[in-house]
Protein backbone atom coordinates (compact mmCIF):
# COMPACT_ATOMS: atom_id res chain seq x y z
CA UNK A 1 0.00 0.00 0.00
CA UNK A 2 1.11 3.61 -0.46
CA UNK A 3 1.43 6.10 1.74
CA UNK A 4 -0.12 9.44 0.63
CA UNK A 5 2.02 11.78 1.79
CA UNK A 6 0.21 15.18 3.09
CA UNK A 7 2.65 18.04 3.32
CA UNK A 8 2.34 19.81 6.58
CA UNK A 9 1.29 23.04 6.72
CA UNK A 10 2.44 24.78 10.06
CA UNK A 11 5.71 22.21 11.35
CA UNK A 12 6.98 22.87 14.94
CA UNK A 13 10.31 24.92 14.71
CA UNK A 14 13.33 23.97 14.74
CA UNK A 15 14.37 26.47 17.95
CA UNK A 16 10.76 25.12 20.01
CA UNK A 17 11.96 21.60 18.65
CA UNK A 18 15.19 21.74 20.13
CA UNK A 19 13.46 22.76 23.27
CA UNK A 20 11.05 20.24 23.25
CA UNK A 21 13.14 17.91 22.73
CA UNK A 22 15.74 18.63 25.55
CA UNK A 23 14.25 17.25 27.95
CA UNK A 24 11.29 15.34 26.95
CA UNK A 25 10.26 13.32 30.23
CA UNK A 26 7.60 10.63 29.43
CA UNK A 27 4.57 10.51 26.65
CA UNK A 28 3.99 14.23 27.27
CA UNK A 29 6.26 15.76 23.93
CA UNK A 30 4.75 14.57 20.83
CA UNK A 31 6.00 15.08 17.01
CA UNK A 32 4.80 16.88 13.76
CA UNK A 33 3.20 13.59 11.87
CA UNK A 34 0.85 10.95 12.60
CA UNK A 35 0.10 8.12 10.28
CA UNK A 36 -3.64 7.51 9.36
CA UNK A 37 -5.52 3.94 7.89
CA UNK A 38 -8.84 3.32 7.60
CA UNK A 39 -10.80 0.85 7.54
CA UNK A 40 -14.60 0.25 5.87
CA UNK A 41 -16.10 -3.42 6.74
CA UNK A 42 -17.51 -3.33 2.62
CA UNK A 43 -14.28 -2.00 1.26
CA UNK A 44 -12.47 -4.17 -1.02
CA UNK A 45 -9.06 -4.26 -2.19
CA UNK A 46 -5.78 -6.10 -1.23
CA UNK A 47 -5.70 -5.43 1.97
CA UNK A 48 -9.03 -6.31 2.87
CA UNK A 49 -11.30 -3.34 4.15
CA UNK A 50 -8.00 -1.37 5.06
CA UNK A 51 -7.32 1.97 2.45
CA UNK A 52 -6.07 5.33 2.14
CA UNK A 53 -2.67 5.25 4.18
CA UNK A 54 -1.42 8.71 4.63
CA UNK A 55 1.24 10.50 6.46
CA UNK A 56 0.54 13.85 7.55
CA UNK A 57 0.43 16.94 10.17
CA UNK A 58 -0.31 15.20 13.79
CA UNK A 59 -3.68 17.03 14.38
CA UNK A 60 -6.95 16.48 16.13
CA UNK A 61 -9.33 13.87 15.27
CA UNK A 62 -12.63 14.93 14.68
CA UNK A 63 -15.28 12.47 15.98
CA UNK A 64 -19.24 11.94 15.80
CA UNK A 65 -20.45 11.94 19.35
CA UNK A 66 -22.26 8.18 18.91
CA UNK A 67 -18.62 7.26 17.69
CA UNK A 68 -18.71 3.52 18.78
CA UNK A 69 -15.10 3.98 20.68
CA UNK A 70 -16.93 6.13 23.19
CA UNK A 71 -19.37 4.02 23.96
CA UNK A 72 -18.20 0.44 23.83
CA UNK A 73 -14.57 0.85 24.32
CA UNK A 74 -13.50 -0.80 20.96
CA UNK A 75 -9.87 0.01 21.47
CA UNK A 76 -6.74 -1.64 21.01
CA UNK A 77 -2.88 -0.08 20.89
CA UNK A 78 0.70 -0.75 20.80
CA UNK A 79 3.47 0.70 22.27
CA UNK A 80 7.46 0.23 21.15
CA UNK A 81 10.55 2.47 20.80
CA UNK A 82 12.65 3.85 17.56
CA UNK A 83 16.60 3.97 18.68
CA UNK A 84 19.16 5.88 16.75
CA UNK A 85 21.99 3.68 15.87
CA UNK A 86 25.75 4.81 16.79
CA UNK A 87 26.04 5.08 12.17
CA UNK A 88 23.01 7.10 12.82
CA UNK A 89 20.95 5.10 11.44
CA UNK A 90 17.14 4.14 12.52
CA UNK A 91 15.81 0.70 14.15
CA UNK A 92 13.37 -0.59 15.48
CA UNK A 93 13.28 -3.55 18.27
CA UNK A 94 11.02 -6.71 17.46
CA UNK A 95 8.19 -4.56 15.44
CA UNK A 96 6.61 -7.98 14.00
CA UNK A 97 5.85 -8.64 17.58
CA UNK A 98 4.02 -5.90 18.24
CA UNK A 99 2.63 -6.38 14.92
CA UNK A 100 1.23 -9.69 16.24
CA UNK A 101 -0.07 -8.65 19.20
CA UNK A 102 -1.75 -5.66 17.83
CA UNK A 103 -3.76 -8.21 15.58
CA UNK A 104 -4.28 -10.88 18.97
CA UNK A 105 -5.96 -8.02 20.32
CA UNK A 106 -7.66 -7.37 17.82
CA UNK A 107 -9.20 -10.70 17.60
CA UNK A 108 -10.45 -10.51 21.43
CA UNK A 109 -12.15 -6.98 20.55
CA UNK A 110 -14.13 -7.96 17.59
CA UNK A 111 -11.84 -6.05 15.26
CA UNK A 112 -10.34 -6.06 12.22
CA UNK A 113 -6.19 -7.36 11.81
CA UNK A 114 -4.19 -5.88 10.42
CA UNK A 115 -0.97 -7.21 7.42
CA UNK A 116 1.80 -6.70 9.74
CA UNK A 117 3.88 -5.46 6.85
CA UNK A 118 1.47 -2.64 7.18
CA UNK A 119 1.87 -2.20 10.49
CA UNK A 120 5.56 -2.18 10.28
CA UNK A 121 6.03 0.41 7.34
CA UNK A 122 3.29 2.50 9.11
CA UNK A 123 5.96 2.98 12.27
CA UNK A 124 9.12 3.09 9.33
CA UNK A 125 7.39 6.06 7.64
CA UNK A 126 6.86 8.14 10.89
CA UNK A 127 9.73 7.48 12.58
CA UNK A 128 11.51 8.87 9.00
CA UNK A 129 9.38 11.69 8.77
CA UNK A 130 9.76 12.48 12.01
CA UNK A 131 13.76 12.08 12.52
CA UNK A 132 14.31 15.41 13.81
CA UNK A 133 12.84 14.58 16.81
CA UNK A 134 14.85 12.17 18.85
CA UNK A 135 16.09 13.47 21.42
CA UNK A 136 20.00 13.62 21.30
CA UNK A 137 20.10 12.72 25.25
CA UNK A 138 21.39 9.66 27.07
CA UNK A 139 18.66 6.66 27.14
CA UNK A 140 17.09 8.93 24.55
CA UNK A 141 14.38 7.68 21.83
CA UNK A 142 11.26 8.13 19.97
CA UNK A 143 8.29 6.14 21.80
CA UNK A 144 5.72 5.00 19.23
CA UNK A 145 2.08 4.51 19.97
CA UNK A 146 -0.21 2.38 17.54
CA UNK A 147 -3.33 2.33 17.98
CA UNK A 148 -7.06 1.15 16.66
CA UNK A 149 -10.00 2.09 17.76
CA UNK A 150 -14.21 1.79 16.08
CA UNK A 151 -14.91 5.13 14.47
CA UNK A 152 -18.39 4.25 13.02
CA UNK A 153 -21.27 6.83 14.83
CA UNK A 154 -23.79 3.94 16.06
CA UNK A 155 -25.46 3.15 18.83
CA UNK A 156 -25.87 -0.40 19.64
CA UNK A 157 -23.72 -3.38 21.08
CA UNK A 158 -22.09 -5.44 17.77
CA UNK A 159 -18.17 -4.88 16.24
CA UNK A 160 -18.53 -1.79 14.78
CA UNK A 161 -18.12 -1.53 10.29
CA UNK A 162 -15.24 1.45 10.21
CA UNK A 163 -11.96 1.62 12.70
CA UNK A 164 -9.06 3.96 11.96
CA UNK A 165 -5.34 2.50 13.10
CA UNK A 166 -3.56 5.95 14.13
CA UNK A 167 0.67 6.04 14.70
CA UNK A 168 2.01 8.88 16.88
CA UNK A 169 5.44 9.38 18.08
CA UNK A 170 6.59 10.87 21.46
CA UNK A 171 10.37 11.64 22.29
CA UNK A 172 11.05 10.12 25.28
CA UNK A 173 14.00 10.23 27.84
CA UNK A 174 15.01 7.49 30.32
CA UNK A 175 11.83 6.19 32.40
CA UNK A 176 13.25 7.02 35.79
CA UNK A 177 15.31 10.44 35.33
CA UNK A 178 18.02 9.31 38.10
CA UNK A 179 19.63 6.11 37.24
CA UNK A 180 17.23 2.84 37.75
CA UNK A 181 15.58 3.36 41.78
CA UNK A 182 14.34 -0.44 42.98
CA UNK A 183 10.28 0.43 42.96
CA UNK A 184 7.89 -0.57 46.06
CA UNK A 185 5.09 -2.03 45.11
CA UNK A 186 1.89 -3.10 46.60
CA UNK A 187 -0.23 -6.00 46.43
CA UNK A 188 -3.39 -5.36 45.47
CA UNK A 189 -6.44 -6.90 47.68
CA UNK A 190 -9.61 -5.60 46.41
CA UNK A 191 -9.52 -5.24 42.86
CA UNK A 192 -7.89 -7.91 40.19
CA UNK A 193 -6.72 -6.64 36.62
CA UNK A 194 -8.21 -9.40 34.79
CA UNK A 195 -10.18 -13.26 34.95
CA UNK A 196 -10.24 -16.00 33.18
CA UNK A 197 -11.74 -15.38 29.79
CA UNK A 198 -11.49 -11.71 30.22
CA UNK A 199 -9.40 -9.35 28.04
CA UNK A 200 -6.46 -9.55 30.20
CA UNK A 201 -3.87 -10.77 27.09
CA UNK A 202 -5.26 -7.89 24.77
CA UNK A 203 -3.64 -4.52 24.98
CA UNK A 204 -7.09 -2.63 25.29
CA UNK A 205 -7.62 1.12 27.28
CA UNK A 206 -10.31 -1.00 29.32
CA UNK A 207 -7.41 -3.07 31.07
CA UNK A 208 -5.65 0.63 32.06
CA UNK A 209 -8.69 1.94 33.18
CA UNK A 210 -9.76 -1.00 35.60
CA UNK A 211 -6.02 -0.37 37.01
CA UNK A 212 -6.22 3.07 37.74
CA UNK A 213 -7.88 3.36 41.44
CA UNK A 214 -5.63 -0.39 42.75
CA UNK A 215 -2.51 1.95 41.45
CA UNK A 216 -4.11 5.23 43.41
CA UNK A 217 -4.31 3.27 46.07
CA UNK A 218 -0.75 1.68 46.19
CA UNK A 219 0.99 4.94 45.72
CA UNK A 220 -1.82 6.67 48.69
CA UNK A 221 -0.50 3.84 50.40
CA UNK A 222 3.07 5.37 49.94
CA UNK A 223 4.60 2.90 46.94
CA UNK A 224 4.97 3.37 43.59
CA UNK A 225 2.85 0.73 41.67
CA UNK A 226 0.57 -2.41 42.24
CA UNK A 227 0.78 -5.80 41.64
CA UNK A 228 -1.74 -7.88 41.06
CA UNK A 229 -3.19 -11.33 41.99
CA UNK A 230 -5.17 -14.09 39.85
CA UNK A 231 -8.96 -13.49 40.16
CA UNK A 232 -9.94 -17.12 41.00
CA UNK A 233 -7.62 -17.88 44.31
CA UNK A 234 -6.84 -14.22 44.78
CA UNK A 235 -2.71 -15.88 45.19
CA UNK A 236 -1.27 -16.15 42.21
CA UNK A 237 1.38 -13.55 41.34
CA UNK A 238 0.65 -12.22 37.91
CA UNK A 239 2.08 -8.74 36.46
CA UNK A 240 2.01 -5.13 37.22
CA UNK A 241 -0.46 -2.19 35.82
CA UNK A 242 2.09 -1.72 32.97
CA UNK A 243 5.14 -4.47 33.79
CA UNK A 244 5.37 -8.28 33.66
CA UNK A 245 7.37 -9.73 36.81
CA UNK A 246 10.60 -12.22 37.15
CA UNK A 247 11.77 -13.82 40.27
CA UNK A 248 15.33 -14.69 40.60
CA UNK A 249 16.71 -17.25 43.14
CA UNK A 250 20.31 -17.99 44.66
CA UNK A 251 20.63 -21.39 42.79
CA UNK A 252 20.72 -19.99 39.74
CA UNK A 253 16.85 -20.18 38.34
CA UNK A 254 14.30 -17.73 37.18
CA UNK A 255 10.58 -18.02 37.15
CA UNK A 256 8.11 -15.60 35.39
CA UNK A 257 4.31 -16.17 35.96
CA UNK A 258 3.09 -17.90 32.32
CA UNK A 259 1.45 -16.75 30.26
CA UNK A 260 -2.70 -17.71 30.81
CA UNK A 261 -5.15 -15.16 28.91
CA UNK A 262 -5.10 -13.33 32.09
CA UNK A 263 -1.63 -11.20 31.64
CA UNK A 264 -0.26 -8.86 28.98
CA UNK A 265 2.76 -11.31 26.72
CA UNK A 266 5.15 -8.63 26.95
CA UNK A 267 7.74 -8.52 24.09
CA UNK A 268 10.45 -7.76 27.03
CA UNK A 269 9.63 -10.80 28.88
CA UNK A 270 9.93 -12.40 25.75
CA UNK A 271 13.41 -11.27 25.21
CA UNK A 272 14.41 -11.71 28.91
CA UNK A 273 13.39 -15.24 29.06
CA UNK A 274 16.12 -15.80 25.52
CA UNK A 275 18.59 -13.39 27.41
CA UNK A 276 18.48 -15.34 30.61
CA UNK A 277 18.58 -18.78 28.94
CA UNK A 278 21.96 -17.07 26.88
CA UNK A 279 23.53 -16.86 29.99
CA UNK A 280 23.00 -20.18 30.71
CA UNK A 281 20.54 -19.44 33.70
CA UNK A 282 17.09 -21.64 33.77
CA UNK A 283 13.73 -20.00 33.28
CA UNK A 284 9.99 -21.20 34.30
CA UNK A 285 7.09 -19.80 33.03
CA UNK A 286 5.51 -21.27 36.09
CA UNK A 287 3.05 -19.66 38.71
CA UNK A 288 4.51 -17.80 41.98
CA UNK A 289 2.54 -17.67 45.45
CA UNK A 290 2.03 -14.66 47.16
CA UNK A 291 3.07 -16.21 50.24
CA UNK A 292 6.10 -18.25 48.81
CA UNK A 293 7.57 -14.85 47.56
CA UNK A 294 7.30 -13.48 51.07
CA UNK A 295 8.84 -17.11 52.23
CA UNK A 296 11.57 -17.10 49.60
CA UNK A 297 12.65 -13.63 50.09
CA UNK A 298 12.78 -13.74 54.15
CA UNK A 299 14.35 -17.04 53.85
CA UNK A 300 17.37 -15.49 51.20
CA UNK A 301 16.13 -17.95 48.75
CA UNK A 302 14.84 -15.30 46.35
CA UNK A 303 17.68 -12.68 45.73
CA UNK A 304 15.84 -10.31 43.26
CA UNK A 305 12.57 -9.37 41.59
CA UNK A 306 12.44 -7.98 38.09
CA UNK A 307 10.01 -5.59 36.48
CA UNK A 308 9.62 -5.21 32.37
CA UNK A 309 8.70 -3.70 29.66
CA UNK A 310 9.11 -1.52 26.79
CA UNK A 311 9.05 1.89 28.80
CA UNK A 312 11.40 1.45 31.85
CA UNK A 313 13.14 -1.76 30.43
CA UNK A 314 13.90 -3.46 33.62
CA UNK A 315 12.84 -1.99 36.80
CA UNK A 316 14.23 -3.93 40.35
CA UNK A 317 11.58 -4.40 42.82
CA UNK A 318 12.95 -3.31 46.67
CA UNK A 319 10.34 -4.02 48.81
CA UNK A 320 6.86 -4.98 48.76
CA UNK A 321 3.45 -4.72 50.77
CA UNK A 322 1.69 -7.58 51.15
CA UNK A 323 -1.66 -8.79 53.06
CA UNK A 324 0.82 -9.73 55.88
CA UNK A 325 2.83 -6.58 56.15
CA UNK A 326 6.09 -5.88 54.06
CA UNK A 327 8.97 -7.71 52.96
CA UNK A 328 12.25 -6.63 51.57
CA UNK A 329 13.88 -7.92 48.43
CA UNK A 330 17.97 -9.20 48.84
CA UNK A 331 18.86 -5.34 50.36
CA UNK A 332 15.75 -3.47 49.28
CA UNK A 333 18.31 -1.91 46.28
CA UNK A 334 19.01 -2.43 42.38
CA UNK A 335 20.24 -6.26 42.13
CA UNK A 336 23.01 -7.46 40.25
CA UNK A 337 20.90 -9.37 37.14
CA UNK A 338 18.73 -6.21 37.00
CA UNK A 339 21.62 -4.03 35.65
CA UNK A 340 23.13 -7.09 33.44
CA UNK A 341 19.46 -7.73 31.69
CA UNK A 342 19.14 -3.77 31.70
CA UNK A 343 22.78 -3.22 29.87
CA UNK A 344 22.29 -6.06 27.58
CA UNK A 345 18.94 -5.83 26.33
CA UNK A 346 19.46 -1.53 26.21
CA UNK A 347 22.62 -2.53 24.30
CA UNK A 348 21.08 -4.58 21.46
CA UNK A 349 18.27 -2.34 21.05
CA UNK A 350 20.39 1.05 21.03
CA UNK A 351 23.13 -1.10 18.02
CA UNK A 352 26.05 -1.31 20.24
CA UNK A 353 25.98 -4.38 21.72
CA UNK A 354 25.48 -7.64 19.08
CA UNK A 355 21.92 -8.89 18.53
CA UNK A 356 22.34 -12.52 18.29
CA UNK A 357 18.48 -13.21 18.04
CA UNK A 358 18.06 -10.62 15.11
CA UNK A 359 15.37 -8.46 17.03
CA UNK A 360 16.25 -5.44 15.23
CA UNK A 361 14.82 -3.98 12.24
CA UNK A 362 16.61 -1.38 10.84
CA UNK A 363 15.16 1.39 8.68
N1 LIG B 1 2.02 -5.78 31.08
C1 LIG B 1 1.20 -4.76 30.80
C2 LIG B 1 -0.15 -4.74 31.43
C3 LIG B 1 1.62 -3.74 29.93
O1 LIG B 1 0.82 -2.71 29.65
C4 LIG B 1 2.91 -3.80 29.37
C5 LIG B 1 3.38 -2.71 28.46
N2 LIG B 1 3.01 -2.96 27.13
C6 LIG B 1 3.72 -4.90 29.68
C7 LIG B 1 3.24 -5.87 30.55
C8 LIG B 1 5.08 -5.04 29.08
O2 LIG B 1 4.97 -5.32 27.69
P1 LIG B 1 6.15 -4.93 26.70
O3 LIG B 1 7.36 -5.57 27.22
O4 LIG B 1 5.71 -5.49 25.38
O5 LIG B 1 6.23 -3.45 26.70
Amino acid sequence: MDFAQLPHPAPVPGESRAQAIADPGFGSVFTDHMVTIDYHADHSGDLGGWHDARIGPREALSLDPACAVLHYAQEIFEGLKAYRHPDGSFALFRPYENARRLNQSAERLAMPTLPEDLFVEACRQLVLKDRDWFPDIEGGSLYLRPFMFASEAFLGVRPAREYKFIVIASPVGNYFKSGVPAVSIWVSQDYVRAAPGGTGAAKTGGNYAASLVPQAEAIAKGHDQVVFLDAVERRWIEELGGMNLFFAFADGSVITPPLGGTILPGITRDSLIALLRDEGLTVREERYAIDQWRADAESGRLVETLACGTAAVVTPVGKVAGPDGGFTIGSGGPGQLAGKLRDRLVGIQKGTQPDPHGWVVRL
